[in-house]
């Protein structure tokens, strides 16, 4: 890379899954990279071997309050990502959705940096369109137990696009579908994590009512490619745009795929499904094909087997029983 394409990129949330393999990519790239995170759902375990390296620093902090830096691109991730975390203080939740997209705008606005959003699928609710395209609205609750989440989800998307026009930041809001891989906190409930985890300990896995419903994986490595695409795309192309693999799966499908991978005795149990779970989800990717050439390369089952893999590997070091240190 030339020197003067090198940038100071600042990652909030960058301790955590999909932040931690961004700063990845980006050190690698020779970038100054500035990973911030207040480590809630992080750990220091997923950048430790970043540590060392002269263009990686870390800065804890909790995004609600105010922070004064020099960067030139903000990737926004901080947010915990799970139902489990997200629910477990949803004020706390709220707040950093919002109060943190006013802090991160208002540097972005300060320091005229580009400010790319780490938004959700979960904006669309339960969709009544299927797939999802960019131009849907959505069918959410606002008083439900996901709605700190998808709610603040939506107010930040809001908060980007009013400082655009209003104040004329540079803004890109990416909308991300179910995304897994390793450095999923193992312990977080999300339907990968847990299966593969349940499946390596030879515990019962847990699929939540009868495992209709649907959802659509996409492997990390694709979903950071996109992000990256994004940030560095044309001015004129801020989103909202839809990031995510639009290979549909049923629970149930996905549970006997990671049982048959993991090579497991576990069984299959059925529990009650949680209030509001969507069901179903699938992007339609039609934009960021024809704006950024991205679509995710990697299919489930090489995806599973990947993220198996590093499961394995981290239960074996801190001993098994499904307990993986932070
Ligand atoms: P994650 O929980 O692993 O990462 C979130 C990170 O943000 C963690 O490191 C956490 O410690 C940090 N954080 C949380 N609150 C903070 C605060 N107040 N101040 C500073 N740091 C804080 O989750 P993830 O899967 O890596 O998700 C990253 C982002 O992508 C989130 O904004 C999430 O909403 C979004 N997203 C992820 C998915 C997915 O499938 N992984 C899907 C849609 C959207
Ligand atoms: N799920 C499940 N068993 C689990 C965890 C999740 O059946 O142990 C289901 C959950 O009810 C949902 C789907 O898997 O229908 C995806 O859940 P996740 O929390 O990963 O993501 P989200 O619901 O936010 O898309």
């Amino acid at each position: 890379m030339k020197f003067h394409e090198t940038r100071r990129i600042l990652v909030t949330g960058g301790a955590g899954f999909l932040g931690s393999h961004l700063c990845d990519r980006l050190v690698a790239q020779g970038h100054d990279v500035l990973c911030l995170d207040n480590f809630f759902t992080g750990s220091r375990r997923n950048i430790a071997h970043l540590l060392g390296r002269p263009n990686f620093e870390l800065i804890r902090h909790d995004l609600v309050q105010p922070i004064l830096l020099e960067v030139d691109q903000i990737y926004n991730l901080a947010c915990p990502a799970s139902p489990i975390h997200y629910q477990h203080n949803p004020v706390k939740t709220i707040k950093t959705s919002v109060m943190g997209a006013i802090n991160m705008l208002g540097l972005a606005k300060r320091v005229h940096a580009r400010i790319l959003q780490a938004s959700t699928s979960e904006v669309y609710g339960d969709p009544l369109v299927h797939p999802q395209p960019e131009d849907y609205w959505g069918n959410v609750n606002t008083t439900g137990p996901r709605s700190c989440y998808d709610e603040g989800k939506r107010c930040a998307e809001t908060l980007f696009f009013d400082y655009h026009r209003q104040n004329g930041v540079d803004i890109r809001v990416v909308r991300i579908f179910n995304t897994y891989g390793p450095r999923m906190h193992p312990n977080d409930g999300r339907v990968v994590s847990n299966f593969i985890v349940q499946a390596l300990s030879g515990r019962d896995i847990t699929v939540f009512g009868d495992g209709s419903q649907s959802r659509s994986f996409c492997f990390v490595d694709d979903l950071i490619e996109g992000l990256m695409r994004m940030m560095n795309a044309p001015p004129d192309f801020i989103g909202p745009l839809n990031l995510g693999n639009p290979d549909e799966f049923t629970i149930l499908q996905l549970a006997r795929k990671v049982v048959d991978l993991t090579g497991s005795s576990s069984r299959i149990n059925f529990d009650p499904l949680p209030q509001d779970d969507p069901l179903r989800r699938r992007p339609d990717i039609r934009l960021a094909r024809e704006r950024l050439g991205w679509q995710p390369t990697v299919d489930l089952d090489s995806g599973l087997k990947q993220t198996v893999a590093y499961f394995r590997e981290s239960m074996a070091s801190n001993s098994g029983a499904g307990a993986v240190e932070k």
